[in-house]
């Protein structure tokens, strides 16, 4: 962490320990030496816009008032609207919010999206509380970010354990509040409400397309390829149905309830119907179950890491043996465990490219709305397969061209961007 000595971590966060945040701030000292003329405007990324931090109280079902605390970090919004998702969690901090914020914005910019980056959670653990609990909880915290939230200001969206029905609650309040009804302020709508269709299944499927990019560089066949996935959500459940349905094994599935293995490939179909019905990937029939320290050191052509962040660290990276990593989840790699790893030779395909589906969908549906008209499924999976494939070969070209990993050249080619815009836009006033 000695490049932290460089810029100063902001006084709000714990300067021994930055967290995520910290990760970020690495990444783009590593890049910085690459921006050429742009440099100059480097300090903007390293600054988060704009942060909210509020109170969300609410009533439960027994009557008592309970306090969560929620954020949003609009990150940059140079390019465009702030985009991102809403994350309910326990564990969410501002650190974490402001680091997925910033992945926001060299998502939005690698896939040459016209979008800023933003990020939102509640620290949540939503499991525990009941539907209308969580309609209150969504209602309440959507009102205390309404100000900075909007179709052309920042546009929310899903994350980690929010779904369809909290952004039909989110725009429901926010439209209420407005007094018009306003589908385009959030994204990953149900389809009755202006969602897009296909946006459920983007991540994964953006997860899929990139990492068949990345095996076909490497020389890698699809049909065949033995591969392993942490997370069994909608990411990587989405994910392992495609690649079996192209013929590659899933060996092995990683969720929160246990690690489920079989050397001849998993029955996806059956785990997923397994999971609908008891919650996790423990237990399914027919499977053997592993430890972690054995699931990080199968042998596969592709892992791919598609649950939290901060997944692969120097205590496992060692194990690690696989050709291609696709980063499912948003920062499941830290630097010191990519350096072990790419020390290897294993390709790391880095999240803001990898995952880059749900937002280049979400972009879609922002589109449908403003102009009332909607797209076949066809249409939008086929456009959704080219902006990943040329999100893809723009980072790997210039990968080649620098001699540096797919993680900096993605980073090189959106943090330029971003710069570009910033520059041309000049400083106000
Ligand atoms: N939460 C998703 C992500 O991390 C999607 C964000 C969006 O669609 O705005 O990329």
């Amino acid at each position: 962490m000695a490049e932290l000595h460089s810029h100063p971590v902001p006084s709000y966060l714990d300067p021994a320990h930055p967290g995520p945040w910290g990760i970020y701030l690495e990444q783009v000292d590593r890049v910085t030496p690459y921006l050429g003329n742009l440099a100059r405007w480097v300090e903007t990324l390293k600054r988060p816009k704009r942060i909210l931090i509020v109170d969300v109280p609410v009533e439960l079902d027994n009557g008592t008032v309970a306090h969560f605390e929620g954020y949003r970090v609009q990150h940059n919004t140079s390019r465009g609207p702030g985009k991102g998702g809403v994350r309910f969690h326990q564990d969410v901090t501002l650190s974490e919010v402001m680091a997925l914020s910033a992945w926001m914005s060299v998502k939005s910019a690698a896939v040459n999206l016209p979008f800023g980056g933003a990020k939102g959670g509640i620290r949540i653990d939503p499991h525990l509380y009941s539907h209308s609990e969580l309609e209150r909880i969504t209602r309440r915290y959507t009102s205390e970010i309404h100000d900075i939230i909007g179709p052309s200001k920042d546009i929310p969206a899903p994350d980690v354990n929010t779904n369809g029905q909290i952004m039909a609650w989110m725009m429901d309040t926010y439209s209420m509040n407005e007094g018009r009804t306003t589908t385009g302020v959030v994204t990953g709508k149900p389809v009755s409400l202006g969602g897009s269709l296909g946006r459920i299944e983007a991540t994964g499927r953006g997860v899929y397309v990139i990492a068949c990019e990345a095996a076909r560089e490497s020389g890698i066949d699809i049909k065949g390829a033995r591969i392993a996935i942490q997370g069994f959500g909608n990411v990587g459940g989405t994910a392992a149905r495609l690649f079996q349905e192209a013929g590659a094994q899933v060996v092995a599935v990683y969720d929160h309830t246990g690690i489920v293995y079989d050397e001849r490939g998993l029955n996806v179909p059956g785990l997923l119907e397994h999971v609908h019905e008891t919650g996790g990937v423990a237990g399914a029939p027919g499977t053997q179950s592993l430890d972690p320290k054995e699931f990080w050191s199968l042998e596969t052509d592709i892992l791919i890491p598609a649950a939290l962040e901060g997944q692969i660290t120097h205590e496992n990276a060692g194990l690690i043996r696989t050709r291609i990593l696709v980063e499912g989840a948003n920062g499941p790699t830290t630097p010191e465990a990519d350096d072990i790893i790419s020390a290897k030779g294993t390709v790391i395909v880095p999240d803001v490219v990898a995952n880059a589906g749900g937002v280049t969908v979400s972009y879609f549906e922002w589109v449908q709305d403003f102009s009332s008209f909607f797209w076949t499924e066809q249409e939008i999976n086929h456009r959704l397969e080219a902006m990943m494939r040329s999100a893809y070969s723009a980072m790997s070209g210039v990968a080649r061209q620098h001699g540096v990993s797919l993680r900096t050249a993605a980073f090189i080619v959106a943090c330029s961007r971003i710069l570009e815009a910033r520059q041309v836009r000049g400083l106000y006033p």
